[in-house]
């Protein structure tokens, strides 16, 4: 099996876009709000049922608003009937905690992480968004943008936890790394390696072999 250096493929990204600084919002609640809602659709989507809200949402809103308002709030985001209820559900989990961040901190990561993965419609992409976006824990984020550009550089395809073991072996177990790896992965497949690949100045042209 091909041996992939993801130190350097980091530093080739960060060099180029520097500290992306994610994930865009304003608080943590609206970090897990997004990453329930960004879901099998695009981001754009995403922003505007966001802002639907008129600031960011408010758990004990969540909580307590009709499922109808709800969904008509995300219908912009797709999915609508499920992603409220699923909201819902986060919702309630985080109301175990208070709605307290650093109660949630305080929490050994393994437990926490099944914990949210127990969540009905929390898979894994999102529960790790959440530990690492929301909350800080260093869990590192698989997308299909990842599992793209380790194909294009040439391994076979693997599952989402084996893909994550793989970062989290050759990464440092530093949250900021994590946050900052998974930015530029997102905003260079955007930029370069999409479905059709543009190779040309691709900062990881090099590594990659197609430059
Ligand atoms: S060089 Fe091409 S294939 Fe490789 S990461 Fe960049 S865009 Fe993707």
């Amino acid at each position: 099996m091909i041996k992939l250096d993801l130190p350097a493929i980091y530093s080739a990204l960060e060099r180029r876009y520097g500290d992306l600084n994610w994930w865009p919002a304003k608080t943590p609640y609206e970090v897990i709000v997004g990453a329930v809602l960004t879901q099998n659709t695009n981001w754009s989507n995403v922003e505007l049922a966001l802002a639907n809200f008129g600031g960011p949402p408010e758990p004990a809103f969540i909580e307590t608003a009709s499922i109808e308002r709800l969904i008509e709030l995300i219908r912009p985001a797709g999915f609508f009937n499920q992603k409220a209820r699923y909201l819902k559900n986060i919702t309630a989990w985080f109301k175990a905690y208070d709605y307290d961040v650093h109660k949630v901190q305080q929490r050994d990561a393994k437990a926490l992480r099944a914990e949210i993965l127990a969540v009905h419609g929390i898979g894994r992409e999102t529960a790790d968004s959440i530990m690492l976006y929301a909350f800080g824990f260093p869990e590192f984020v698989v997308d299909a943008y990842t599992k793209r550009l380790l194909e294009r550089m040439g391994l076979e395809p693997m599952d989402y936890e084996r893909v994550k073991a793989l970062f989290q072996e050759q990464m440092p177990k530093d949250e900021r790394v994590y946050n900052n790896f998974h930015a530029a992965i997102v905003i260079n497949a955007k930029r370069h390696c999409r479905k059709k690949p543009d190779c040309r100045d691709c900062p990881l042209g090099g590594i990659c072999g197609k430059l």
